[in-house]
């Protein structure tokens, strides 16, 4: 058997190197049009910033490895340029010397990736404008960041002053994972960073109130943070220096401008073969990764899959599913019933010392299905033991069907603990778990690590309680009239509290319960929500109609990204 796989490097290579382990007999030949194989994409605002310092640690296994330890005729500097599926031939050209050959195949893996979108725009072409996706993509912008810029280059000659001015600003356009990765990477290098986003939040998977957080951790970390605002244009100056020009008419200069505008699959060569292209616009697939013609597979940022908690068809360019999906194609070339779960998207991201992920559906995704069937909880837990030094708050917001307990996503901000509980949230999701799950999933605990009752526990419990009717719960954004009451302490009201409320603190609330209407919702605050549901419990045993406004005074906070204008609050950052 001949198998051809194009693209070199997350699906594609894992495709090879398990086929390889699957059948030793196989012909494999895996092409890529640039001058690596198998590298790590995922580090490359790393060693933009300095953290990775050499290159060839990007490089995880060369063509010289897939020859000898795979026996894989991997090529690079080789463009697939043509497809017959008819013929079952391809043509292939050798970027160095030009020369065209035809192979023929008896399957073929397509694991093109998915290229960054840069846009017509005026100037886009200017030197200093960047988008990163490759190696020599990272080389380049290192070299134009330790080149500085030819201000006033030629002076020296006649003055012998330092003439070369060094660079010092940079904008970044785009605020998705890879924009905010190189915002972070260039403030390192001493950089004053802005980052420009054509919508009203950066990281568009989550929720907005969650987004918020991170813009306002991105501001105290040196980023400036520009949201809704576009670019028309790039205009060189006479510095040397790039204008750029949005559309709400602001200009800010840099020395530097990096584009992390998003990817588009690459679909050129599935459309050359007559490949069906899904709604979203990426390569068909089936389960099995197979595209419409039967010995074509496709893997990776290129194609279109179910979103598993949804069931809709999805975009989703990230490395783990691309490299499930390229061994699941070898898999089932060597003849096993192996088949793709779907994706959740689930990500993370590191900013400046603190941590972004999330897994599953968000708020948003399910609004804009029409999905009514769901609940949402805020609360925030230390990442382990109060007691034991240094635990930071997760905020956590964790989406459930209010029908059946489903878990359906989860989104968690923090700077420390933050990955394990949303890998384990993730884990549990693809299982199908319930909140109720959630309550009995026996995770590890030491003070150091967790909790006896872990953030991941912690969440079913509080989502529990919700779906049992052992408290109700309001939202900041939902709450239709009642009487708020804060339960936390005078001090705490000093420093921050809602105006109108009114306060009785925990401590004194059985003695004071002729002050509560009980003809009235009661809505009931404390800082993130665990004294209020103490308060929660004792008001309903006394008959009253209470609710706990998850995530209290914390959620608000976030809230208020929706609240500013109805209720006049301060976007805070
Ligand atoms: C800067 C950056 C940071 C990232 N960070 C993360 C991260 O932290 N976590 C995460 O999960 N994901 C991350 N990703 C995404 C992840 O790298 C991709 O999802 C993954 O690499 C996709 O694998 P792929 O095989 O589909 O495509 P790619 O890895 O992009 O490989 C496709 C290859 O195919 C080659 N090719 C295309 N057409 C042809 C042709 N006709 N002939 C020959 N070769 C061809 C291309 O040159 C390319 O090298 C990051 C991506 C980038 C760019």
């Amino acid at each position: 058997m001949k198998v051809i796989i194009i693209g070199g490097v997350a699906g594609g290579a894992s495709c090879a190197a398990r086929l390889r382990r699957l059948d030793e007999a196989a012909e494999i030949i895996m092409v890529e049009r640039g001058p690596y194989v198998s590298y790590a994409n995922c580090g490359l605002p790393y060693h933009v910033g300095g953290v990775i310092p050499e290159e060839a640690q990007l490089l995880v296994a060369s063509e010289a490895v897939f020859r000898e330890q795979f026996a894989v005729d991997a090529r690079t500097s080789c463009e697939a340029i043509a497809i017959s599926p008819q013929r079952k031939i391809l043509d292939l050209k050798n970027l160095k010397t030009g020369k065209i050959t035809t192979e023929s195949y008896d399957k073929l893996v397509l694991s093109p990736g998915a290229p960054s979108i840069r846009p017509e725009l005026p100037g886009i072409d200017l030197p200093g404008i960047f988008h990163v996706r490759t190696v020599p993509d990272a080389r380049q912008i290192r070299e134009w960041l330790e080149k500085g810029t030819q201000f006033l280059s030629g002076m020296d000659r006649y003055s012998g002053f330092q003439t070369i001015r060094p660079k010092t600003r940079a904008v970044v356009v785009g605020g998705g994972f890879i924009g905010l990765e190189m915002a972070e990477n260039l403030v390192h290098r001493d950089f004053e960073v802005t980052l420009i986003e054509r919508g009203d939040q950066v990281l568009n998977p989550i929720d907005p109130e969650m987004a918020h957080i991170v813009e306002g951790y991105l501001e105290r970390h040196g980023v400036r943070v520009e949201l809704e605002d576009e670019v028309a244009e790039f205009k060189q100056t006479e510095s040397g220096a790039i204008d750029i020009v949005t559309r709400s008419g602001s200009t800010y200069p840099a020395d530097i401008v990096v584009l992390g505008l998003g990817v588009r699959p690459d679909t050129a060569l599935a459309k050359m073969a007559g490949l069906e292209i899904g709604e979203r616009g990426g390569i068909r697939v089936d389960d099995r990764m197979r595209t419409s013609e039967p010995d074509i597979f496709a893997v990776g940022d290129a194609v279109e899959v179910k979103d598993f908690v949804t069931g809709q068809w999805s975009l989703v360019a990230l490395a783990g599913p691309a490299n499930r999906q390229g061994r699941i194609a070898a898999d089932v070339i060597a003849g096993r019933d192996s088949r793709f779960r779907g994706t959740q998207g689930t990500a993370i991201i590191g900013l400046f010392g603190g941590t972004a992920a999330w897994t599953g559906a968000g708020e948003k995704a399910l609004a804009r299905m029409g999905d009514q069937d769901f609940e949402k909880i805020y609360l925030y837990p230390n990442s382990h033991a109060g007691y034991y030094p240094g635990a930071k708050p997760i905020a956590m917001k964790v989406l459930f069907r209010k029908s059946d307990g489903r878990l359906l996503g989860a989104q968690a901000l923090g700077e420390d603990g933050v990955d394990k509980r949303i890998s384990a949230l993730a884990a549990l999701i693809q299982m199908g778990a319930t909140v109720y799950d959630l309550e009995e999933s026996e995770l590890c605990y030491a003070p150091q690590f967790g909790s006896a009752k872990d953030p991941v526990n912690f969440a079913g419990m509080v989502a529990a309680d919700v779906l049992r009717g052992d408290m109700p719960i309001s939202h900041w954004t939902s709450m239709e009239g009642g009487v708020l009451l804060d339960v936390r302490e005078p001090i705490e009201l000093a420093v921050e509290q809602v105006p109108g409320v009114l306060n009785i603190p925990l401590g004194q609330l059985r003695a004071r319960l002729d002050e509560l209407p009980r003809d009235q919702e009661i809505h009931v605050i404390c800082r993130s929500g665990q004294r209020a549901y103490y308060a929660t419990r004792l008001l309903m045993q006394a008959g009253f109609k209470v609710r706990n406004v998850s995530g209290g005074m914390l959620s608000r906070t976030q809230a208020s990204f929706f609240l500013q204008d109805e209720i006049g609050m301060e976007r805070q950052p």
